[in-house]
């Protein structure tokens, strides 16, 4: 990797730390987040601050080289979600109450969320709604900006 570290701290503050995807906070991981390029560098994408984002490994392993994903609702190819260009709390809330999964509320959305499994619904047993359930009751978890669904599941 090319990035500078100086540039690679400015993605973190930018990010405020959080996975820019399924916000899981980079002081509750294990390791550093990861830097990852927007439009894949296979696909030509630059080191430019503005094709960059902080993502958990999980999501930056999910999302791979894929730049759509299916919309759950009406099995349509839509672009992933973009953090450059989308804000989240357009395209995703948290569960009522508890803050444990991620829904999508737009076609990129529910695209986004299928394709990273946000909720570790095809992958891993549902592994990161228990961590997030120890998060929530520290007090850490989700983050305060996130919008939450108004109604329970
Ligand atoms: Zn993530």
């Amino acid at each position: 990797m090319t990035i500078s570290n100086k540039l690679q701290q400015l993605v973190r503050q930018r990010a405020k730390y959080l996975c820019e995807y399924c916000h899981s906070p980079e002081f509750l991981s294990t390791s550093l987040l990861t830097i990852e390029h927007l439009l894949p560098q296979s696909l030509g994408g630059s080191d430019e601050i503005e094709n960059l984002a902080l993502a958990c490994r999980r999501c930056n392993e999910r999302r791979y080289n894929f730049i759509v994903g299916i919309d759950t609702e009406t099995q349509e190819e839509i672009p992933l979600f973009n953090p450059r260009q989308q804000p989240w709390a357009e395209h995703f809330i948290w569960t009522t109450a508890d803050g444990i999964k991620i829904l999508g509320i737009t076609p990129t959305g529910r695209a986004t969320c299928n394709r990273l499994d946000f909720n570790d619904e095809f992958h891993n047993d549902g592994f990161i709604q228990k961590s997030r359930r120890f998060w929530v009751q520290g007090g850490w978890h989700p983050p305060s900006d996130d919008p939450r669904q108004k109604s329970g599941i």
